[in-house]
């Protein structure tokens, strides 16, 4: 009795509101509009009340920015880099907190959302150490008592709009480098996962960041995430989410001269040769595409085996994918979340239909889960599509849910091409015991990252992560190219010659 008192108690209880945070306080829209941050698990359940901003609530957050950058940028990096440092022993003890908030939210398993921080963590340690080097570069002057030396310059103000499948780490791989070299930041959360974005930003507050120097507004792509791009204060952008979007951002950019980092979607695949261990390539198989619920842009979205191997191994997938829980990812026994929204799952089931259609079979999953304690989730079952052909659309086209399509190649090179003939090129892998094989993959294999014997998923964060193609624009995140983005060079040359020298002439006079 007592305790469904609670029950309905609790089920009643107002929600928190949160507030956009600018200028280092935390303010209402000035939209007065808000949207629920939902369970996508239960959606019954309202973790809080966020704010629906629009281009004033930006406005606001870059002049605050723009005024924070003028103290933020005159700070040693090496002390920058200490509020990096708080922040990171911070979120280790919170870590459990911030995990359970973001499975909440986001609805990928504990296990995977505790990684999520873990993986804020490490980059806001990496990141630190940066404050320390940011080095530049120096060499001698073609003329006497002259000096040359590239130094590295804040860029100023940088924009970043967010996905929500990594809603900590992917904010930690643009903030924490933006910050270290001196930049101050706007940031748009995806609507889905707002909070932990701000679980994240609230450890760097504690942790000493000054005011101003990292600004978020909540809201729609379109009512903030275009007014941030289309700023002309905003002087760099950085975003991950889908191709479409990306490629509207990146001309938006263009317009204005403005870097802009695009990190977008793939169709990743894992090749499995006949030689395969094929129990470790089982395990690979199944933790790349039903991991995150297959919501990621490297998971395992095809698996190209060639002929030997290739009915052994969908046996053995869909036999153990027959075995995984499906729930919430609260839930520790459970294996694979819901899907994050009700747009996300209806496009899965469009695409097991056009699968269907194009003649491919399904051998195991192929429906929404709608019933029981589904009944107020957006969840869907692990789904394998064999007898899948190359130019098949469920072959080309992100999914971005718990599907994988299983295709059979003749050859390691028709695998290679296969694997290269869709227009992404993010994260591929290959499943083999033959040294020369597994090279000539490494080498052949267009995309930004390639795993041998493991699945197309694991970025660590002191590596460069990004892709080719349609995945991305050249630009990396993480690892050491990342500052690169996040500053510009400057060329400093220092004549004591006491005299006019001339490049190029006077040189060549003495
Ligand atoms: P996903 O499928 O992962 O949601 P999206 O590309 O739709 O990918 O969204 C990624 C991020 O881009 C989200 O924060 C979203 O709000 C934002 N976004 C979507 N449309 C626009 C737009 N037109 N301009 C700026 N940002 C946008």
């Amino acid at each position: 009795m007592v305790s469904l008192l609670r029950k309905d108690l609790s089920v009643r209880m107002a929600p928190k509101v949160y507030k956009n945070l600018i200028g280092g306080e935390w303010v209402e829209t000035r939209s007065k509009r808000t949207h629920e941050n939902t369970n996508p698990a239960d959606t019954r359940d309202v973790i809080g009340v966020f704010p629906h901003s629009d281009a004033s609530d930006v406005e606001a957050a870059v002049a605050a920015a723009k005024k924070a950058f003028e103290s933020w940028r005159l700070v040693p990096a090496p002390k920058r880099a200490d509020v990096l440092f708080r922040a990171a022993r911070i979120m280790e003890e919170r870590k459990e907190q911030y995990a359970k908030d973001m499975t909440r939210e986001m609805g990928k398993v504990l296990k995977e959302t505790r990684g999520d921080v873990q993986e804020a963590i490490d980059t806001l340690y990496f990141m630190a150490g940066e404050g320390r080097r940011l080095y530049g570069f120096t060499t001698p002057s073609e003329l006497p008592n002259k000096a040359a030396m590239a130094v590295r310059m804040p860029v100023g103000v940088c924009g970043m709009i967010t996905p929500w499948n990594f809603p900590m780490a992917i904010p930690s791989w643009k903030l924490l480098p933006a910050i270290v070299c001196g930049n101050t930041c706007v940031i748009k959360p995806a609507e889905d996962t707002p909070l932990s974005t701000l679980n994240l930003v609230q450890s760097l507050i504690e942790a000493g960041l000054p005011k101003g120097v990292i600004n978020i507004v909540f809201g729609s792509g379109k009512d903030v995430g275009t007014p941030i791009v289309q700023h002309p204060d905003v002087r760099a952008i950085s975003f991950t989410g889908s191709s479409e979007v990306g490629r509207l951002i990146g001309t938006m950019a263009a317009e204005q001269y403005k870097p802009c980092s695009l990190e977008m979607g793939g169709k990743n695949a894992i090749i499995v040769l006949d030689d395969a261990n094929i129990d470790l390539t089982v395990d690979g198989v199944l933790w790349g595409a039903f991991g995150t619920t297959g919501q990621r842009c490297t998971a395992t979205s095809r698996v190209i085996a060639t002929k030997k191997v290739y009915e052994q191994l969908a046996d053995k997938v869909a036999a153990r994918a027959k075995k995984l829980k499906i729930g919430s990812g609260l839930d520790e026994s459970v294996d694979v979340g819901p899907q994050i929204n009700r747009s996300q799952v209806e496009t899965t089931e469009t695409y097991v239909g056009i699968g269907k259609k194009e003649g491919a079979k399904v051998l195991i999953g192929g429906n929404r889960l709608a019933a029981g304690g589904y009944k107020h989730g957006f969840f869907y079952e692990p789904t394998v599509f064999v007898g899948v052909k190359n130019n098949m659309r469920i072959a080309q086209e992100e999914i971005f849910g718990p599907v994988v399509s299983m295709i059979q190649a003749d050859s390691l090179e028709q695998a290679i091409d296969y694997s290269n003939s869709v227009v992404y090129g993010l994260s591929t892998a290959i499943y083999t015991k033959d040294i020369n094989k597994a090279y000539r993959a490494m080498r052949d294999l267009y995309a930004g990252i390639t795993y041998v014997n493991a699945p197309t998923i694991g970025a660590e964060a002191h590596l460069p992560f990004g892709g080719v193609k349609a995945t991305g624009n050249g630009h990396r995140e993480g690892g050491w190219e990342v500052y690169e983005f996040y500053s510009e060079t400057k060329v400093c040359y220092v004549d004591y010659s006491g005299r006019l020298q001339r490049a190029q002439m006077d040189t060549y006079d003495v």
